[in-house]
């Protein structure tokens, strides 16, 4: 499911379709979330406004970790054996033959 946003400017996509757990702030309905954006349905995360956990801060640099934490929970809930946490790719074996090819193409 992708649903960005504060506003809920239609009923695209209703809450009620999903048994998701709604959380009332400020008269609008979030959804409930862990940290790592799993809801309570195997296979649906959330990301962005939209999602509410405890200690949560609504800002550009949240949504942005959510995406990282949607797409690591995405590929565990595809492939048990996919990693826990995400690397940084200078950190990740299967790049490091390309990193090589690429600092002796331009530093060599
Ligand atoms: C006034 C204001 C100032 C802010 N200033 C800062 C700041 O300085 N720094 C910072 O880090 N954060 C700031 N924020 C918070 C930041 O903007 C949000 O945390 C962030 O934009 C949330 O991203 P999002 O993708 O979840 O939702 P949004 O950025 O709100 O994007 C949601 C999109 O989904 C669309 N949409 C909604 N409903 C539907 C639907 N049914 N179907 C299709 N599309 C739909 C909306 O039109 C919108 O384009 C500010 C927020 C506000 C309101």
């Amino acid at each position: 499911m992708v649903h960005l946003g504060a506003n809920r400017e239609a009923n695209t996509i209703t809450f009620e379709n999903f048994a998701l757990d709604t959380i009332d702030r400020n008269g609008h309905d979030f959804i409930k979330i862990s940290s790592d954006t799993k809801t309570k349905i195997a296979g649906l995360f959330v990301v962005g406004d939209l999602g509410h956990y405890t200690g949560k801060n609504y800002m550009l640099a949240t949504c942005l970790t959510d995406a990282i934490n949607a797409a690591t929970q995405v590929a565990r809930y595809l492939d048990e054996n996919a990693q826990e946490q995400v690397m940084v790719s200078t950190h990740y074996e299967a790049f490091e033959e390309r990193n090589q090819a690429i600092l002796l193409h331009y530093f060599d």
